[in-house]
């Protein structure tokens, strides 16, 4: 049995902006708990720097899988306040760029592989393929129509599954 506790050290990936705090399964599915660190993040309408917070949330982005898991990181974000009286934002949620674009559930390399696989396989059988390979899809969407409006905003590299696969999940 894999030690938990220290499983964030071992991720052969880090997360641009944010620290990670844990990883855990939840059923087959490999779960990465971490908080943002941005000390004053800009707001996105007028550019000042704000170290006031307002809240946090939960966000759940979806990545690539580790060998046969799929993976969910859940960054805790902060929302702040702006304090720039000409500014029409009362508050506004950090961005974290390098991570995830601005309201987006994946990741910019889930959605590399993605649109890779639907322009290889097409429509259906791509979304087939993609849910055989855990990665997660629309089912209203296919894969192929979905890449024709991905833009991922930034390049990371791919997860690796030997450093993480000792924290293999229960088959599903
Ligand atoms: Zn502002």
């Amino acid at each position: 049995m894999p030690d938990m506790s220290n499983a964030a050290s071992i991720l052969p990936f880090t997360l641009p902006g944010c620290i990670v705090d844990a990883v855990r399964n939840a059923g087959a599915t490999l779960l990465v708990d971490a908080h943002t660190t941005q000390p004053c993040p800009q707001c996105p309408a007028c550019g000042h720097a704000s170290a006031r917070m307002h809240s946090r949330y939960l966000r759940l982005v979806r990545d690539l899988p580790d060998t046969d898991c799929p993976v969910r990181l859940l960054p805790r974000a902060r929302r702040f306040f702006c304090d720039d009286d000409a500014c029409p934002k009362r508050t506004f949620a950090e961005r974290l760029p390098d991570l995830v674009p601005y309201r987006a559930r994946r990741t910019p390399r889930l959605i590399r592989a993605l649109r890779d696989i639907g322009f290889a396989a097409g429509g259906e059988a791509g979304a087939r393929l993609a849910a055989r390979l855990c990665m997660p899809h629309e089912r209203r969407r296919s894969a192929a129509s979905m890449a024709s409006t991905c833009r991922p905003s930034s390049t990371h590299g791919c997860l690796g599954g030997s450093a993480i696969g000792s924290l293999r999940c229960r088959p599903s």
